[in-house]
Parts: structure tokens; C-alpha cells; sequence
């Protein structure tokens, strides 16, 4: 299983994920000219997709969804609630499961949907099982919860949110109605809920940790970085952050 991120962070996001012949990507928050350029940057076009997977309707993962599916006969993967909020109507490409149901399989991979904490209609995250590998993806949640912990054990590695630094959020540009959104219990996870979460689960044989969601404005990378050595030095040097701005290297497992 490998996967690469095209863009991470509230200017869009869009995630690959491949095993053996199939390949899926998370959220499509980006245009559909612009997932092209990206995908075009790794050598790859829009026609690899075999499914989309959705995690909830806000743009940073939705922009270009719909447009992609028409344009490339994409399936769509979606809670009702997710689907619902894009007022997407039920149409022979788009699929349902509930955000907190049972494990599905999509080609070669095993997907797994568990609820989040987020203010949007039906979120969900994902964990995946593909070669006997597992791979977690946590965004867009705005506090850790023992359904969380308990979805991410066992894992190879995990795409984890860092979203913002307390203090730069408050001191930040953000007006106070998006500081209390983002920073409340169903904004983003701050440096500090993610690396307790690490605390959490079991991390000594993760391949890699990778950080996703890094706001530009209320966050520094330095400061994601500190957070994760404090939780423990070897995890530092496995730890990875995504950009917002062009394609990641493939993280194989
Ligand atoms: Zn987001
Ligand atoms: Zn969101």
C-alpha cells in the first residue's frame, strides 16, 4: 500500500491512496483543473481513480468532486449525511454506508468509516487495510474521543491533523466567531490534542507519521515539529508534514 497527499490544509485537500491494482482518493478539494496539474506533476491522470471516498461536505474536500466523477465516471463513496450537504442527488455513481458501520471493501482495500467530532453533516475518517498493511487518516475533528483512540490502534502509519497552535489562533487574523469555531470541539485538533492523542496509541512500529491540515496562518512548522518530539524523539524522526501547495513524495508501507 502507498500513498501520496496532492494538497493538505484548508486551501484543499486530496489524498491517493494505491494497493496492487487499485486506486482510491479522499476528498477531492481541489478543482478538477487543478487535481489534473497536480496529478500531472506525479505522472499520473484523473483516469487511475477507481473511487472517490468523501469525509464530509465542507470545500477543502469537495471542490472539485462532482466534476470529477462526471468527467472521469468516478463512483463516489459517501455518508447520506455527506451527500446530503453536497446536495448531491442519489444517482447511479454515488454509494452510502453509515459513518460509524461496517468495514467495506473497494477493489484491494479494506476500508474502514468511524465517526468525528466535526461541524459538518455526517463526518467521518478512515482507516485502511490493504497487503496487510493499515493506514489511519484523522482530520477535520475537533477533539479527540475514545472512539478515535480506539479506531487507531494497530496501525502502520498515520496522516494525523495538526490544524493550528493555540496561542497563533488566538493572536491570529482569524475574526473571534472562526477562532471559536476552529478551536472549539467540533473545529480542527490543535499541536497539542494531536500529541496527546500520539501518546495514546501505540507508535513504535508506525512507518510513518505524516501531518496534514496545517493551517498556514494560525500554525508554524516548528511548533508541529516540537510537538511530536516531545511525545518521543524516534516519531520525530518518521514524522513527515504535508503541503498545501503541490504534491507529497509516495509514503510507501
Ligand atoms: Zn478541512
Ligand atoms: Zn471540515
Amino acid at each position: 500500500m502507498k500513498l501520496l497527499s496532492l494538497g493538505s490544509g484548508s486551501g484543499g485537500n486530496a489524498t491517493l491512496l494505491q494497493s496492487g491494482g487499485t486506486t482510491l482518493l479522499i476528498d477531492c478539494g481541489f478543482s478538477l483543473r487543478e487535481l489534473e496539474s497536480r496529478l500531472a506533476k506525479v505522472d499520473l491522470t484523473a483516469s487511475c481513480i477507481d473511487a472517490l471516498l468523501l469525509t464530509h461536505e465542507h470545500g477543502d474536500h469537495i471542490k472539485g468532486a462532482a466534476t470529477l466523477s462526471r468527467r472521469y465516471n468516478v463512483p463516489v463513496w459517501a455518508t447520506t449525511g455527506t451527500s446530503r450537504g453536497c446536495k448531491w442527488h442519489q444517482d447511479s455513481q454515488l454509494h452510502h454506508f453509515h459513518a460509524n458501520g461496517s468495514s467495506f471493501r473497494i477493489g484491494e482495500v479494506e476500508v474502514t468509516p468511524f465517526t468525528v467530532p466535526h461541524d459538518a453533516a455526517e463526518p467521518c475518517q478512515y482507516h485502511f487495510l490493504a497487503n496487510q498493511k493499515r493506514l489511519g487518516i484523522l482530520t477535520d475533528s475537533g477533539c479527540v474521543t475514545s472512539h478515535i483512540i480506539a479506531q487507531l490502534q494497530g496501525l502502520d502509519a498515520l496522516v494525523l491533523e495538526f490544524n493550528h497552535d493555540i496561542k497563533m489562533l488566538q493572536q491570529g487574523p482569524y475574526p473571534p466567531f472562526l477562532q471559536r469555531r476552529v478551536g472549539g470541539n467540533h473545529g480542527h485538533l490543535n499541536n497539542h490534542q494531536s500529541a496527546d492523542l500520539l501518546r495514546q496509541l501505540d507508535h513504535q512500529r508506525w512507518k510513518y507519521l505524516i501531518g496534514a491540515h496545517v493551517s498556514e496562518k494560525n500554525n508554524a512548522e516548528h511548533l508541529v515539529r516540537d510537538a511530536v518530539q516531545d511525545v518521543d524523539r524516534s516519531l520525530g524522526a518518521r514524522f513527515q508534514i504535508l503541503e498545501q501547495h503541490g504534491p507529497s513524495q509516495w509514503f510507501v508501507l
